[in-house]
């Protein structure tokens, strides 16, 4: 039962959810405390999404260095590294495969 509304939260035509917003805008309406005006305008909504992907990129990428230090420059078991970073085991296997990866296909020049 899609039905496509002009979400009131971003602008966006989008699969209605519920109070007249898409699910991305009633959700960040309902963690932010449900506010009377409806949803928070997102700054823009390309805007929006080039900054969480940006965000993402960047944590992830500093998690997988820090992850990488422990496990390789202070040679902690996996299982430890996982603890004191409070990441699961999936994660680490994520982990693990690209830092595996970018070993297998070091990036070009730099090094001696
Ligand atoms: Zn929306």
């Amino acid at each position: 039962m899609a039905r496509i509304i002009t979400c009131v939260g971003c602008g966006q035509e989008k699969q209605y959810y519920a109070r007249e917003s898409c699910s991305t805008c009633y959700e960040r309406w309902y963690h932010n405390g449900k506010p009377e005006g409806g949803p928070p305008q997102p700054k823009s909504n390309d805007e929006c999404r080039a900054m969480g992907r940006k965000t993402i990129v960047f944590d992830r990428d500093k998690r997988m260095e820090e992850y990488r230090k422990l496990t390789r420059d202070d040679g902690l078991p996996r299982e430890i590294a996982a603890q004191k970073m409070g990441i699961s085991d999936r994660t680490v296997s994520r982990y693990e495969k690209a830092l595996r990866e970018s070993a297998e296909s070091p990036t070009r020049g730099g090094s001696t």
